[in-house]
């Protein structure tokens, strides 16, 4: 049992962080993948290329490289279509945008060998296509299908850790204790709540404490130095 902080348990004190973080992200540039789903409707092949063309990059760089592909192409058979070399120039500056291109024929064939050109809405299925791991898998199923799915990214495990909510080393064991302490009516939420107090509040080193709206509901474990 952890020690309760502000006179709340740990449900009960990750709900009211939830709340604040709405209201103090209001203003906020939203993740990628909801800026996909406004642009292009809730289409999980298209969050499944962005997430792909994001691993490794910034937002600030993908985004933009997974629109201007979508205004190309928008199914694998589309994609299949386009030659390396030139996907790949499509999708630069994107680290790693020749090996990137690759991979995107690879997953675009692979589902359209297996799956009949359709995305898997299951965790086994994503996982089983070569490049795709539990946090992409998630990320799919939550913003692609609206299925409860808690993506934990380098983001959401900093900050539950640095909030207490989890004791964890990995983002797997991070997945599990959030499912644990969190009703699945907010997992989707915590994701793109918790990416964008990394993206501006709770950034990796010397986080901005002093302007934290939750900063009163947060022990901040293991934070060193804050500004
Ligand atoms: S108080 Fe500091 S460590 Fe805690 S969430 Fe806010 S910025 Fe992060």
């Amino acid at each position: 049992m952890k020690k309760s902080v502000a006179g709340l348990d740990q449900e009960a004190r990750a709900i009211r962080i939830i709340t604040i973080l709405r209201q103090a992200t209001k203003n906020m540039v939203e993740p990628a993948s909801v800026f996909i789903v406004k642009q292009f409707g809730r289409d999980p092949f298209l969050i499944l290329i962005s997430c792909l063309l994001s691993l490794r990059t910034r937002d600030t760089v993908s985004l933009p490289a997974s629109v201007k592909l979508f205004e190309v192409a928008k199914t694998p058979e589309e994609i299949l279509k386009i030659p390396i070399p030139k996907l790949a120039s499509l999708i630069y500056p994107v680290g790693f945008y020749r090996r990137k291109a690759i991979q995107l024929h690879s997953v675009s064939k692979d589902l359209i060998d297996r799956f009949g050109g359709n995305v898997p809405a299951t965790m086994d299925e994503l996982v089983s296509i070569k490049g795709i791991g539990p946090k992409t898998a998630n990320l799919v199923l939550g913003q692609g299908f609206g299925i409860p799915a808690l993506c934990v990214d380098t983001h959401v495990h900093r900050i539950s850790n640095r909030l207490g909510l989890v004791t964890s080393k990995t983002p797997q064991e991070t997945e599990k204790q959030l499912k644990e302490l969190l009703p699945a009516k907010y997992w989707i939420d915590y994701n793109h709540l918790l990416v964008m107090w990394g993206q501006n509040i709770c950034v990796p080193i010397s986080p901005f404490c002093s302007k934290c709206a939750i900063s009163d509901l947060c022990p901040k474990i293991g934070v060193k130095r804050r500004r």
